[in-house]
C-alpha cells in the first residue's frame, strides 16, 4: 500500500479523497493555487504544497510543479478527482517514468476513451450497444448522405474531438446535412482545432443512464448498477439517482453485465463510467470516463461500497475487495449539485459564504469543501457542495430530500438550492417521467420564474 498520496485537485473532490486515504491510513499531500490558500482541503490535509497562481493552467494543471511537490514531500502516488488531468493519458505516463502511481486506468485506456471515434469502436468490439451511425469519421457528402439514410433521419452531426456538447449538429432531413456538417466542422476546428466529425442517429427523448464499473486490471472486472443523470441543463447534470426509475432489475443486471464483460476483457483498471442514451428499452453507448465521477455517491449509498478506497486499493495492486455476487443494491438515492448561481439565471455567484448550515440526520450526506467564512473563489467550477440522500425506496429518498433541503442554509452568495426546492415538489420529478431535455423545457417555459 501507498505511504503518501498526492491528491491533484481542489474543491470537495479533493476532501472526498483525503477521507479515503485517512481511512486506509495512508498520508496525504494537498497542492493549492495561490487561491485556495484558505481552503478546506489544504487545512485538513497533513501536508500541503502550493504549486503556482489561480488560472489552472498554471498550478492544478501543472505537470512540473506537481512532480515538484512529490518530489519534495516524498509522495508515492497521485489521485487526480475529476477534472483538471484525470483523463490526461500524457499525465498517467509522465508519472510512470517518474515511478509514481496514477491513481487511475492505464494510459492507453484513458487515450483511447478520450478519442469518441476510437471509444465507440472500442465499445462495439467490446459487445457495448452503441447509437446506429458512421464507422469512423465522414468528409465527403455523398458518403455522408448514404450513411444518413442508411441510419434514418433524424441524425447528428458530432466531433470527434467533442467536449461539452460542442460541436453538435441535428440534421432533420437530407436537406439539411450539408449544412449540418458544415456547422458542425466549423465548431469543432474552433473549439478543438480539429474538424473531423462523424454522424449518429439522433434520439429524440433519451434518459442518460450511466453504469458504474471497477475492473482490477488483471481481467476482472464488476459492476455496480447504474445512475439516471437525465436531469441536465447545457449538457450538465444537475440531480442524479439510483437506480434508475426507468429500468427494472433484470435490465439493470442485463446492461451491468455487459459492460463488466467488457471491462473484463480489455483488462481495465479502477472505476470507470459507461455513459449511455436510453430510449425505447434500448441502450446506446455514448462515452467512457475513465475517472471517479461527481455523482459517484449516490452508488455509494446503494451499495455500501467506497469507491475512492477501491480506486486506491486497485492502484496499490490489490485485488477487489468483492464479487459480483457480493454487490447488493439497498433503497435509494439521490444527488443535487447545489452550485453557486443564480437559480433560474445561473449566473455564477462567487464570493464569501456568510452563514453555512448543511443539513444533517438519518439518509443524509453533503460532500463539500465550503465553510462559513470562507470566501468562493471566481477562477474554478462553481459547486458549493453535493446533497445526497438515502431512503429504502424512491419516496422515502425523496421525502428525506425535501426536508434535508429545507435544512440547508447557505447565506452571502446566490445558489441552485432554490431550483432543487422546486424540482422535488414537481410531479414529474416525483414519479421519474424525464428525459435529458425535460429540465432545459421546464426552466425556458418558466418552471423556475417568480
Ligand atoms: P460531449 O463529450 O460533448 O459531452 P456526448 O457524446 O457525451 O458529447 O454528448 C453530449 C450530450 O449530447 C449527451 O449527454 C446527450 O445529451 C446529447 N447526445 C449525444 N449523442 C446523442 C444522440 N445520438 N442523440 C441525441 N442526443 C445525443
Amino acid at each position: 500500500m501507498f505511504d503518501k498520496i498526492l491528491i491533484a485537485n481542489r474543491g470537495e473532490i479533493a476532501l472526498r479523497i483525503l477521507r479515503a486515504a485517512k481511512e486506509l491510513g495512508i498520508a496525504t499531500v494537498a497542492v493549492y493555487s495561490t487561491a485556495d490558500a484558505e481552503a478546506m482541503h489544504v487545512k485538513l490535509a497533513d501536508e500541503s504544497v502550493c504549486i503556482g497562481p489561480p488560472q489552472a493552467r498554471d498550478s492544478y494543471l501543472n505537470i512540473p510543479a506537481l512532480l515538484a511537490a512529490c518530489e519534495i514531500t516524498g509522495a508515492d502516488a497521485i489521485h487526480p478527482g475529476y477534472g483538471f488531468l484525470s483523463e490526461n493519458a500524457r499525465f498517467a505516463e509522465i508519472l510512470a517514468e517518474h515511478n509514481i502511481v496514477f491513481i487511475g486506468p492505464k494510459a492507453e485506456h484513458i487515450r483511447i476513451m478520450g478519442d469518441k471515434i476510437e471509444a465507440k469502436r472500442t465499445a462495439r468490439r467490446l459487445g457495448i450497444p452503441c447509437v446506429p451511425g458512421s464507422e469512423g469519421g465522414v468528409s465527403d457528402i455523398d458518403e455522408a448522405r448514404r450513411i444518413a439514410a442508411d441510419i434514418g433521419y433524424p441524425v447528428l452531426v458530432k466531433a470527434a474531438a467533442g467536449g461539452g456538447g460542442r460541436g453538435m449538429k441535428v440534421a432533420r432531413t437530407a436537406a439539411d446535412l450539408e449544412y449540418a456538417i458544415g456547422a458542425a466542422q466549423t465548431e469543432a476546428k474552433a473549439a478543438f482545432g480539429d474538424d473531423s466529425v462523424y454522424l449518429e442517429k439522433y434520439l429524440e427523448k433519451p434518459r442518460h443512464i450511466e453504469v458504474q464499473i471497477l475492473g482490477d486490471g488483471q481481467g476482472r472486472a464488476i459492476h455496480l448498477g447504474e445512475r439516471d443523470c437525465s436531469l441536465q441543463r447545457r449538457h450538465q447534470k444537475v440531480l442524479e439517482e439510483s437506480p434508475s426509475p426507468a429500468l427494472n432489475a433484470e435490465q439493470r443486471m442485463e446492461i451491468g453485465a455487459i459492460c463488466a464483460r467488457a471491462m473484463a476483457d480489455m483488462g481495465y483498471a479502477g472505476a470507470g463510467t459507461i455513459e449511455f442514451l436510453y430510449e425505447d428499452g434500448r441502450f446506446y453507448f455514448i462515452e467512457m470516463n475513465t475517472r471517479i465521477q461527481v455523482e459517484h455517491p449516490v452508488t455509494e449509498m446503494i451499495t455500501g461500497i467506497d469507491l475512492v478506497n477501491e480506486q486506491i486499493r486497485i492502484a496499490a495492486g490489490s485485488p477487489l475487495s468483492m464479487r459480483q455476487e457480493d454487490v447488493a443494491f439497498f433503497g435509494h438515492a439521490i444527488e443535487c449539485r447545489v452550485n453557486a448561481e443564480h437559480h433560474s439565471t445561473f449566473r455564477p455567484s462567487p464570493g464569501r459564504i456568510a452563514y453555512f448550515h448543511p443539513p444533517g440526520g438519518v439518509g443524509v450526506r453533503v460532500d463539500s469543501a465550503v465553510y462559513q467564512g470562507y470566501t468562493i473563489p471566481p477562477n474554478y467550477d462553481s459547486l458549493v457542495g453535493k446533497l445526497i440522500v438515502h431512503g429504502r425506496t424512491r419516496n422515502e429518498a425523496l421525502m428525506r430530500l425535501r426536508r434535508a433541503l429545507d435544512e440547508f442554509i447557505v447565506d452571502g452568495i446566490e445558489t441552485t438550492l432554490p431550483l432543487f426546492r422546486t424540482l422535488v415538489r414537481n410531479a414529474d420529478v416525483q414519479n421519474g417521467l424525464y428525459d435529458i431535455h425535460w429540465l432545459e423545457h421546464f426552466l425556458a417555459t418558466g418552471g423556475m420564474d417568480v
